[in-house]
């Protein structure tokens, strides 16, 4: 065993890195050492500072239904999970609920995912279209069958708070940050035995996790296996309007994939690209076309009183798209099963990160799940080339 070993390393240490980190050293089972290895303490170029921050209940899946109920529950009881010295981040929760909108086309779906997300628990409003128009008179509806809200527990929230709230009391528990870089995994008889690091630190482990997002494939890679997770480009716009009829708009979802919902004072807005493709790890570059070609015609339609908008700012952030299902894959890769993956959350890991961080963190202290099973969501479904159905990704 080399001098430098710690029982877990986890690599990335952004909000899936340091939700594991938390979950783990809070547990009085896991009486091993954790080292989190990440590069830039600052996370100006994380998915997770990157993100639009929400979170909803208003997923296909149960499973999914059940990590994001269980992300509400956690940001609720926020302060008293993660202080540290009495104090915490301020999460600025903001109980918006998702607005899911439908043609008639997808209404059959809508209702489908509304029956199974009210058995896990959920309390989400299906709405008519005659329903929908009365509750929200901003809308154009014309065209839609109805559309469904989050009661309670949707909304919106500080990302870096979350994340910084579970690294301080991981940290405060005990488990190690080292700013620096996963370079190589040595794996040997199919377990990686240790870490190598940019700085030249070798560090010998029992479990590595691959909590690197976007650029999680590479970290595979090292271990021999292949992860069908890549960065693409998602561009978020911040606008004003001249005269809107709403200021407090939930996160609204259109037919077409466009979002919209109040950031205030401003509103935020995306699309799914018309080319959505692999882009350069390193390239955060905004595409403004999308503002101009997909988002404002969509957006005008829906909201006329959107019709004069100005685009106050931009940012661009990388999915961490999962290209074969756009859902996360968690668990132990195969062959190398002591390689722990939490990858490819595509546009929900931030709402999904207490949850997984949980189930992580009992699948190294117990070798199984005993809370949310997240078999489902496991690496076997890659080798076997079956995607994880969930019909609401955004
Ligand atoms: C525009 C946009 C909007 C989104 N909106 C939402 C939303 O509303 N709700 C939601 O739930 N999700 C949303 N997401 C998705 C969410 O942001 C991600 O799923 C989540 O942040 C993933 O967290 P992560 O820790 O896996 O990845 P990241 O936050 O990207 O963190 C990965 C970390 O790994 C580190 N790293 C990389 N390589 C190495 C290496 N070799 N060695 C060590 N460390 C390394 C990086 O520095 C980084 O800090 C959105 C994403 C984008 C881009």
């Amino acid at each position: 065993m080399p001098a430098d070993h710690f029982d877990t390393v986890i690599i990335g240490g952004a909000v899936i890195g340091s939700a594991i980190a938390y979950f783990l050293s809070d547990n009085p089972d896991y009486t091993g050492t954790i080292l989190v290895v990440e590069p830039d303490p600052t996370y100006e170029l994380s998915s997770t500072t990157l993100s639009c921050a929400s979170i909803r209940h208003q997923f296909s899946n149960p499973v999914n239904v059940e990590l994001s109920l269980f992300g509400t529950e956690f940001l609720a009881d926020f302060h008293n999970r993660v202080e540290v010295g009495g104090n915490s981040p301020d999460l600025c929760f903001r109980d918006t609920g998702y607005l899911f909108l439908s043609t008639d086309s997808g209404w059959a779906t809508l209702e489908a995912s509304h029956r199974t997300q009210t058995e896990c628990g959920a309390d989400i409003t299906l709405m008519d279209r005659e329903q929908l128009g009365h509750r929200f008179p901003y809308l154009a509806v014309d065209d839609l069958a109805g559309g469904s809200i989050g009661v309670a527990g949707e909304g919106t929230f500080d990302a870096f708070a979350l994340m910084w709230g579970l690294r301080q009391c991981a940290r405060r528990n005990g488990a190690e940050y080292a700013t620096d870089r996963a370079v190589g995994l040595q794996v040997e008889d199919n377990r990686v035995v240790s870490v190598q690091l940019e700085s030249g630190r070798t560090v010998g482990c029992n479990h590595a996790v691959n909590a690197a997002g976007p650029r999680s494939a590479a970290i595979a890679e090292m271990a021999g296996i292949e992860l069908p997770v890549e960065p693409r480009n998602r561009s978020v716009f911040v606008f004003d309007a001249a005269e809107p009829a709403e200021r407090n708009l939930p996160m609204i979802v259109d037919p077409s994939g466009i979002y919209v919902r109040s950031e205030p004072p401003h509103f935020i807005a995306g699309a799914p690209p018309t080319d959505d493709m692999a882009v350069d790890p390193d390239d955060l570059t905004v595409v403004h076309e999308e503002f101009r070609d997909l988002i404002w015609p969509v957006l005008v339609q829906r909201i006329p009183s959107f019709d004069r908008l100005k685009v106050k700012h931009s940012w661009a952030g990388h999915y961490a798209y999962n290209t074969l299902d756009q859902n996360a894959i968690v668990g132990p890769a195969q062959p190398v099963e002591n390689l722990i993956l939490a990858n490819g959350f595509s546009g929900h890991g931030l709402q999904q990160a207490p949850g997984v961080g949980r189930a992580v963190a009992e699948k190294l202290t117990y070798g199984e799940y005993t809370s949310i099973d997240l078999n489902q969501l496991g690496y076997a479904r890659v080798v076997a080339g079956e995607p994880f159905p969930e019909s609401a990704i955004i």
